[in-house]
């Protein structure tokens, strides 16, 4: 509900607001003018990337169902981005805390449907889709459909289709109505950029930073760089997600961007925004994922005119300072060069 002013006073819970999208999504629902935001996360308040004083902010361990009815109490909208997950490096090594995920989204709807919450975000991934169609690096970008027959990623990817599903038999047999992103590599600041969860954008940022740091004149690069990804930028996920969550399509859809690079490219990107050029060392022994991936949009596009805006120059740009202002406080260096 609305109430005069433009404030809106309904309880919307979102889960993994330690997290990095979860952060986001909490400081973009407060400009929107959500004035009841609770916020939940199992780590403990220190470490979380971002954390607004005026939420209701809660630790709680959402695999736990009585956690989930303490976090869904009242509400009327809930954003699940809640997950033990992480970069390549994270989800091929473990599979089966990946899979664990699955606790916190059937608990998570379960107290949703118990407290009479009427929509249900649910985050899931381009790890649903079939391995079969990601196997070229010139890929063509993966429609919705593609996910079936299913071949998902190993672990995680299994846990993100079990958990689409799930919503899907929620809002059929219990009314709760849910919505599925499928996200695309999302990077932006405030994220995982070292400790083995980070994703490609932000592991980069960081060895490029290390590099010039230490006067290093080399890094190593998982694959052979010419493996290809597209990434979206925080800001575009976020306004797809609000729009998605407004909208009637109950169907899972993709939410990435279709700007193909090579992870050589990324380095090409990142090294100019450093002032750097530094010689590749490939790793081809690294966990690499599917050999080429991107985001067809034409779905989210048509139904609700949402396409993604930020070039990945410009996202990479305010990430890598992001990071870069983070290695440079005295903790963080210890770290890096310990
Ligand atoms: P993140 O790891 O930064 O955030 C996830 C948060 O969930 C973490 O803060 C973590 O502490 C929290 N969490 C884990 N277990 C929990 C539990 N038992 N109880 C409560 N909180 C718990 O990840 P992110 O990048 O912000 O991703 C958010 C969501 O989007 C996840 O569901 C992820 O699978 C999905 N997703 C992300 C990407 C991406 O590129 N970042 C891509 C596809 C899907």
């Amino acid at each position: 509900m609305q109430q005069d002013g433009g404030v809106h006073d309904d309880p919307v819970v979102v889960t993994g607001a330690g997290g990095f999208i979860g952060g986001h999504l909490v400081g973009e629902l407060r400009r929107r003018r959500h004035a009841r935001i609770r916020a939940v996360d199992v780590k403990p308040f220190e470490q979380w990337f971002q954390r607004f004083p005026d939420a209701d902010n809660r630790c709680l361990d959402l695999r736990r169902l009585d956690a989930c009815h303490e976090a869904a109490a009242g509400a009327r909208a809930i954003y699940n981005l809640a997950s033990d997950m992480g970069g390549m490096g994270f989800i091929e090594t473990h599979k089966a805390e990946c899979m664990l995920s699955v606790l916190i989204n059937t608990h998570m709807l379960l107290a949703a449907r118990d407290a009479g919450a009427e929509r249900y975000f649910y985050s899931s991934s381009a790890c649903v889709y079939a391995a079969d169609k990601q196997t070229t690096a010139a890929v063509t970008p993966l429609k919705e459909e593609d996910a079936y027959p299913a071949m998902p990623e190993d672990g995680y990817g299994w846990e993100k289709l079990f958990g689409e599903r799930m919503c899907r038999h929620f809002r059929e047999d219990f009314g709760l109505e849910t919505r599925v992103a499928r996200y695309h590599n999302v990077y932006g600041p405030h994220g995982t950029y070292d400790g083995g969860r980070e994703k490609a954008p932000a592991a980069i940022c960081r060895k490029v930073i290390a590099a010039k740091l230490a006067g290093a004149g080399e890094i190593e690069v998982w694959g052979d760089g010419r493996q290809t990804r597209s990434f979206m930028y925080i800001d575009d996920c976020l306004y797809g997600t609000c729009a998605l969550m407004a909208s009637d399509l109950h169907e899972p859809i993709n939410l990435g961007s279709d700007e193909l690079v090579t992870i050589d490219q990324l380095i090409d990107i990142v090294e100019e925004i450093a002032g750097v050029r530094l010689t590749r060392r490939y790793r081809l022994d690294a966990p690499l994922g599917v050999r080429g991936r991107s985001s067809d949009n034409a779905r989210i596009h048509q139904a609700l005119g949402w396409a993604p805006s930020t070039r990945l120059r410009d996202g990479m740009e305010r990430t890598y300072r992001w990071i870069y202002d983070q290695m440079i406080t005295p903790a963080a260096r210890r770290r890096v060069y310990a």
